[in-house]
């Protein structure tokens, strides 16, 4: 029997294409997280057409492609003259989370060769992203969670100074948060972390591209960056608000003898001798490649002009909200992020009706993402505006308007009492495989289910069990959709 041909080209490709319908659109205005859509014509095929002419370089020796030494000088000379200060060096990396995780890991051997710190720690803000806690995970940190105002859910200067202890290897502020959009006094807990002799990192990897041209489009933006004097380290993704497609962020540090502790070099194998600054080994330049090709294509006054769209998106969708019954905005939106909780009849946020609420919008062809509680962070829906989300704002609030309305009415999505009872037996530690995937299949997630076209029981019953189980279930979850 002679093997089937394999397809040819155009239907491999419209197999790959006919994967992508139950995907939210990417573009168009309509996915409200992880997508940044800039509408500016032409961009995407450029970037794609940059990624192929570098897609077979191997990013992890720029000696035998200096072209990878060249393209990351000028990415992230233009990042360092954006938000750097004189002297600071940087590295391109593949998003936000190894930006984080570098720039912990060189805290941590900082305080390490310069103080002799063994176990250190890490200060965060509750509201700093979970990256934070993956890096800690990973690199054997213990992190110390501070408190956020309740109010403003800025990170907390004095709470701040009070978590600072003898193994402190960094202290982080983001500019903004992720789940609430809002800055945190960077000013201030630099000052601290310089005057404790302590590490200070900018998150700025949602809002550090966009803030200094909203700045420029006539927005009053406080100082984050590396010129704050005691902010040591940053990072930016370029795939955010760069516009840059995914795999793309950059962290600075203020002086090469900072970032040398980034590093990592071993001669001791009777292999190639291996310097890799990042966590990868081989690496495509493509991602490099259409990083620069975008920085390349949109000058500063393009860059302006899309924050000043982001803004415009921004203003009119709080005030929007500003006049719609049951719904209120957590904190002070600083960049493009907005986070909206519902509230019940007794004007205080309820759970069920923001899940209802996300199903309800989703329904209609929006995804906003649901966010739970955490300590006094009420439950809320994110919204990350983009330049294509601009042209969508009316349509958005008025669909906001009549989904409010259906999810205030429907039965309270709350968990299956007998559930919680069940999961209140559970020890995540010892739980066993069968004993996870059978919690899953009554919650309505087992196997061969697919996902729920309604989230709100779900995420009722996840909101109600303790974290660790939580974190427990939802690695069994996401592993059975990688069962092959
Ligand atoms: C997106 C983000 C990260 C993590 O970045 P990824 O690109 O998703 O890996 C870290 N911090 C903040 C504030 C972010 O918005």
């Amino acid at each position: 029997m002679p093997t089937p041909e394999p397809p040819a080209r155009p239907e491999v490709l419209k197999e790959l294409a006919a994967l992508r319908e139950a995907d939210a659109p990417t573009r168009g205005g309509r996915t409200f997280a992880y997508v940044y859509d800039p509408a500016v014509e032409g961009l995407d095929a450029l970037a794609a057409d940059a990624y192929r002419a570098f897609a077979d370089v191997n990013a992890l020796d720029m000696t035998v492609f200096p072209s990878v030494a060249r393209l990351e000088n000028d990415v992230v000379a233009r990042v360092a003259a954006h938000l750097g200060a004189p002297g600071c060096q940087g590295t391109f990396t593949s998003g936000g989370t190894e930006s984080v995780l570098l720039a912990v890991k060189t805290a941590r051997d900082h305080a390490r060769a310069t103080r002799g710190v063994r176990a250190g720690e890490l200060v965060l803000p509750a509201t700093a992203h979970a990256a934070f806690h993956k890096a800690a995970h990973y690199l054997g940190l213990t992190p110390v969670t501070v408190p956020v105002d309740k109010d403003t859910y800025r990170a907390d200067p004095a709470a701040t100074a009070r978590a600072l202890t003898p193994d402190t290897v960094l202290v982080v502020a983001s500019a903004p948060s992720y789940a609430h959009g809002v800055l945190d006094p960077v000013t201030e807990i630099a000052a601290l972390a310089a005057g404790a002799g302590v590490l200070c990192h900018v998150d700025a990897c949602v809002g550090g591209w966009l803030l200094p041209f909203l700045r420029r489009a006539g927005r009053e933006v406080p100082d984050f960056g590396l010129t704050v004097p005691g902010v040591t380290s940053l990072s930016v993704d370029l795939h955010k608000y760069g516009y840059a497609d995914k795999g793309a962020s950059v962290v600075l540090y203020r002086d090469s003898a900072l970032r040398r502790h980034q590093y990592f070099a071993h001669a001791d194998w009777p292999g190639y001798p291996v310097v890799n600054p990042t966590v990868q080994g081989t690496k495509s330049a493509g991602l490099l490649a259409q990083a620069w090709a975008v920085l390349r294509r949109l000058t500063d006054d393009d860059y302006t002009a899309l924050a000043a769209r982001v803004a415009d998106a921004e203003t009119r969708l709080l005030t929007g909200l500003a006049a719609l019954d049951g719904l209120r905005v957590l904190g002070a939106p600083a960049a493009g992020l907005v986070a909206v909780t519902a509230t019940g009849p007794d004007g205080a946020p309820d759970l069920s009706t923001v899940l209802h609420l996300a199903d309800e919008m989703r329904a209609r062809g929006w995804y906003l993402q649901p966010q739970l509680a955490h300590g006094l962070l009420p439950p809320n829906l994110h919204l990350t505006l983009t330049p294509a989300t601009a042209d969508r704002v009316d349509a958005l609030l008025a669909d906001l308007t009549t989904a409010l309305a259906t999810a205030r009415v429907l039965p309270p999505a709350t968990p299956d009492p007998r559930l919680t009872a069940l999961a209140a037996t559970l020890d995540p530690d010892s739980l066993t495989d069968e004993e996870a995937a059978a919690v899953l299949t009554y919650a309505g997630l087992g196997p061969d289910t697919g996902t729920p076209d309604r989230m709100a029981p779900v995420l009722a019953l996840l909101d109600a069990l303790p974290t660790r189980l939580k974190e427990r279930l939802l690695t069994e979850y996401i592993g059975s959709l990688f069962q092959i």
